[in-house]
């Protein structure tokens, strides 16, 4: 069914109206912290404050990791049939997008994504994921492995216990969906810790599974900050797996803090830097100009896997170039609220100051910069326009660091086989693509690009039925598809004598 098109005032009347969440999701209902700290959710489309938000403390988070551990414990939810917990997941999966129009409205107003997209996309990838998972949970079977006739040996899957899922805040919905599906689907409890900037269409995820029939407890949302809630979970002896989507530097801290503790597994989706090759024999340079300009500047560029290294064969630069240049125009930054707006607000106006440092950087260091602009609106909020980085050194910090917006870092090379090196010469490993026509240097290049992903004559097709993650220091373990399991089981092998 098509929904009628509103305008910015029907969203702005709806924002208006609506009530926000603000305490966590704890044993089937709003709870308040126990210990009265709170943080603000902001707007980063003006600058201003929306609501403050309970934020749960150390202390907190023991009480709902033992909620969580004791439901476990009881079997109230890995221990019922299989094609039962499907029938709530599917439930779960629906009551999202009954939700959808507050859901959307609220990753909106608190990520300034425009509504079309958290409407069109995050809303509908979330239901979708948490359909596949339920899908999926009353079809896995267990393997035998070959015992000859003096053994039976099984090896089964068993649900870990609790896991904690940390995610961030530029997909907040459909990141948290990659976590909570596979985790729900293997009968773990499940706790949610949001990104602080973006709290509130997570806290109604809680009610929405409760109303689904999740027994209370099995999965809890808990808003806080990253060194307080986040470190609580990651440091805690009870829970068995953090499920983590965010940067590197935070990756890194939460595999010191599972050896610090109990040595839970970290399954960890971080940063990239993205390389897209184009070759000189690429003869599609329009839809290759059109695939290079949406990786990077669509959701404002805050996206882990955005293609933000181009890496252009000499000879065709600057017809390419020319052709990404003249799409500059289609990302111009405007109104979350607007459906017409396709580039929203940056997630904050300190994130924004962080990505116009590295294009003074450039200016400073000889580099040409192209658009970039800050965007000063009347309503505040921190906006800038796409830009992109000429003539920079491949060792400069803006061509090897994830800078996190709407910056596209061109470099050129002569030939394949350099433009391959220069895009593993990286710390990174998430995603990459290559624009060629022959068939034989596509698959050379797919073979020897270090990335968890390589699109050829295309960027970011995505499906949930592909596992997604990264090689080096983008992460261990994969999302999505059936291999994101491993993250949320134990393999237990029973070895019957006969
Ligand atoms: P971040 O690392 O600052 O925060 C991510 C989450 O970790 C948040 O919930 C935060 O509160 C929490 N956190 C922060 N410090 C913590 C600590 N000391 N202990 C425990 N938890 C802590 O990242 P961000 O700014 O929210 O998101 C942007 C980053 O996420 C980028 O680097 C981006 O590439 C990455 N990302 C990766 C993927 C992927 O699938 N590989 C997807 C989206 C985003």
């Amino acid at each position: 069914m098509m929904t009628a098109r509103k305008t910015p005032a029907d969203w702005q009347a709806a924002a208006t109206a609506i009530e926000y969440p603000t305490q966590a999701f704890v044993d089937g209902d709003y709870r308040a912290s126990a210990h009265g700290a709170t943080f603000n959710a902001d707007n980063p489309a003006t600058g201003k404050v929306l609501t403050p938000v309970d934020e749960w403390t150390a202390a907190d988070v023991d009480d709902a990791v033992a909620i969580a551990a004791a439901r476990f414990e009881a079997g109230v939810w890995a221990d019922r049939d299989p094609a039962e917990r499907k029938a709530v997941m599917l439930r779960f999966a629906d009551g999202i997008r009954a939700h959808a129009e507050r859901l959307a409205l609220l990753e909106t107003l608190e990520t300034g994504k425009p509504i079309s997209q958290t409407q069109a996309v995050d809303v509908p990838a979330c239901a979708g994921t948490i359909q596949w998972y339920a899908e999926c949970l009353d079809k896995l079977y267990d393997e035998m492995a070959p015992g000859g006739h003096e053994a039976v040996i099984a090896i089964r899957r068993e649900p870990v216990g609790t896991v904690a899922a940390i995610v961030p805040w530029n997909y907040p919905l459909i990141i948290a969906s990659w976590k909570i599906g596979p985790a729900l689907a293997a009968g773990n409890s499940v706790i949610l810790k949001p990104a602080e900037e973006s709290t509130l269409a997570s806290l109604l995820l809680g009610e929405i599974a409760a109303e689904a029939g999740i027994p209370a407890g099995v999965f809890q949302v808990l808003p806080g900050r990253g060194h307080v809630t986040g470190d609580a979970l990651a440091g805690h002896d009870q829970v068995q797996a953090i499920a983590f989507t965010g940067s590197t530097e935070v990756g890194k801290r939460l595999l010191v803090r599972s050896g610090e503790s109990n040595m839970k597994k970290v399954g960890l989706e971080c940063g990239g830097k993205s390389a897209q090759i184009v070759t000189r024999d690429c003869e599609q340079l329009d839809a290759a100009a059109d695939a290079i300009a949406g990786s990077i500047w669509y959701n404002q560029g805050e996206t882990c896997h955005a293609g933000s290294r181009l890496i252009v064969d000499r000879a065709i630069a600057d017809a390419l170039l020319e052709r990404v240049e003249a799409r500059m125009a289609q990302y111009e930054p405007g109104n979350p609220l607007d459906e017409a707006t396709v580039m929203g607000a940056m997630i904050s106006a300190s994130h924004q100051q962080r990505v116009q440092d590295y294009l003074a950087e450039v200016r400073r260091d000889g580099g040409q910069v192209i658009g970039g602009e800050v965007l000063a609106r009347p309503e505040g909020g921190a906006f800038m326009r796409p830009a992109i980085l000429r003539r920079i050194d491949p060792a400069s910090r803006a061509a090897r660091e994830e800078i996190f917006g709407p910056v596209l870092a061109v470099i050129e090379c002569d030939g394949l086989d350099e433009a391959v090196d220069l895009a593993n010469d990286s710390d990174y490993g998430l995603a990459a693509a290559v624009w060629t026509e022959r068939l034989s240097d596509a698959h050379r290049a797919a073979r020897r690009l270090r990335a968890g992903t390589v699109w050829v004559n295309s960027y970011d097709m995505a499906s949930v039925a592909t596992p997604f993650g990264g090689y080096k220091q983008s992460g261990i373990g994969r999302d999505r598809s059936l291999h994101a399991f491993d993250k949320y089981t134990e393999l237990k092998t029973t070895w019957v004598a006969v």
